[in-house]
């Protein structure tokens, strides 16, 4: 979320959205069939299957650790008290303290915490990283909120969960409208009960202990993957067209830094529009326009169009980087890309992900992915707990091999068993947290030993 129209970057003024609104003729549905909560199963239980888990332990394995919800009462400009529920879920912390990012969002509730939490888990554990998984929540309308409030909202949900938090217990991070300047509330927050704790979160300010390369490394990692897996597929990033769906941190950073490689970006969509151009949209320049207020639909040289026609696009890869269910059974059939690279968290339903399958459609899945921006979250922890600062070319660099060999060890597993890479993610990530959980004595060998 570091763009304009957030909580942060627009300073304490209302957002007033007056321009020709595009918004709802181009607004695509979310969630047609299915909750995230039941796509996330529908996948777990696919590989679980695969791989002989007991009916047993899936119950541990798909149910959740520990599940907070707290009030959050806020008396706003209209002079009322609105409360607003938040959210920590702490799915499995097998493998270590619990990771995972907060949501601001009208629509977050306690189902799609839950499921973004168990994907923190599995992804966690497919690129290696010591942690476990969790994710938190504010069903709050952030458009409509003042930065002070937003601020309000911040510090009241850090005091109420802060019990069940800790640097080695469990570190927040940023996710959708929640950005660099909400994670130095938390931290100072936080800080306030247990004295300077930088490691409480991550997504910080760099002036606070934040990473460099933190802010774009989950758009990097998408692109680090593209680069990996475009050989096999016979395409070449300087020679692809991409359309992204969600300009926000991870769309904004995984556009700006695909057309460094000389890609097209040809469409663009937010919350408010989408656009196309065939000649290309300069993302840079665009990231400018909106942190500057501007509107998707007032860019240069772009066409609107409406959200069912980005997604009808042809082009060579296609990035999600908005909301969860968003490519579904009723749009998939019209999809004319070669890649899906998932940024966002959950974005293909199972209907679509069959269908896309059929189609030849190669899916690299969220947990895969979108794992980078965990991953220099984990370097961002391991800087604080050192009191060391690392040059934004280690960050890059170090991430740039875990991602390269996270594909490679997950797209071996799909070959040899001729599984999905979805799939064949699942199956690692859950036979490394049962290990973990056995070492642990959290999971007894069966009757046989
Ligand atoms: P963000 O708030 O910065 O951006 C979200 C973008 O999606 C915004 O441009 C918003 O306008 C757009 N959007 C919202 N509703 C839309 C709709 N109906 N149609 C089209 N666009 C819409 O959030 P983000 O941090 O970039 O997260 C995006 C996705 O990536 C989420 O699913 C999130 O869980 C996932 N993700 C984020 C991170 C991270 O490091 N930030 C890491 C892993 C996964």
């Amino acid at each position: 979320m570091s763009h304009a129209g957030h909580a942060g970057a627009a300073g304490d003024s209302r957002h007033s959205d007056k321009s020709p609104r595009v918004a709802n003729r181009a607004k695509p549905a979310r969630l047609a069939e299915m909750s995230n909560f039941d796509i996330v199963n529908h996948y777990f239980d696919l590989a679980a299957d695969r791989i002989d888990v007991p009916e047993d332990l899936r119950a541990v394995l798909r149910s959740a650790y520990r599940e907070v919800q707290v009030q959050i009462p806020l008396r706003q400009a209209d002079g009322k008290v609105h409360v607003y529920s938040g959210y920590r879920v702490q799915h499995n912390g097998a493998r270590g303290p619990y990771k995972g990012g907060v949501r601001f969002h009208p629509e977050v509730d306690l189902d799609e915490v839950r499921a973004l939490a168990s994907l923190m888990t599995w992804k966690t554990a497919i690129v290696g990283v010591p942690f476990g998984g969790a994710k938190g929540g504010i069903n709050c309308p952030v458009d409509d909120l003042s930065k002070a409030e937003l601020q309000k909202i911040t510090r009241s949900f850090m005091d109420k969960i802060e019990k069940v938090l800790g640097p080695t217990r469990d570190i927040p991070a940023p996710d959708v409208n929640t950005n660099a300047q909400v994670m130095a509330w938390m931290m100072d927050e936080y800080g306030k009960l247990h004295g300077h704790t930088p490691a409480i979160v991550t997504g910080k300010p760099i002036s606070l202990g934040g990473s460099y390369g933190r802010e774009a490394a989950t758009g990097r990692g998408l692109i680090y993957l593209f680069r990996e897996a475009a050989p096999a597929l016979g395409l070449a990033p300087s020679e692809s067209r991409v359309v992204i769906q969600g300009f926000g941190n991870v769309g904004g950073w995984a556009g700006r830094i695909v057309q460094g490689l000389g890609a097209k970006v040809i469409g663009v969509s937010d919350a408010h529009g989408a656009v196309h151009s065939e000649a290309g949209i300069a993302c840079d320049e665009l990231h400018e326009h909106l942190r500057a207020g501007g509107k998707l639909a007032e860019f240069r040289g772009v066409d609107v169009i409406t959200a069912d026609e980005l997604i009808a696009l042809e082009c060579e890869v296609f990035i999600p980087a908005a909301l969860g269910g968003m490519i579904h059974g009723a749009n998939a059939e019209s999809m004319n890309c070669r890649m899906i690279l998932e940024g966002a968290n959950s974005p293909t339903t199972p209907a679509a992900d069959a269908l896309l399958h059929d189609k030849g459609v190669t899916i690299v899945p969220d947990v895969l992915a979108n794992a980078g921006g965990v991953v220099v979250s984990y370097f961002e922890w391991v800087q604080n707990l050192q009191h060391f600062r690392w040059d934004e070319r280690e960050v890059n660099d170090k991430l740039g091999t875990i991602m390269r060999r996270s594909y490679r060890e997950v797209s071996a597993r799909a070959s040899e068993q001729a599984v999905s890479l979805r799939i064949a993610a699942y199956e690692l990530g859950i036979e490394r947290v049962m290990e973990a959980a056995k070492a642990r004595g959290y999971i007894e060998d069966g009757p046989e030993g």
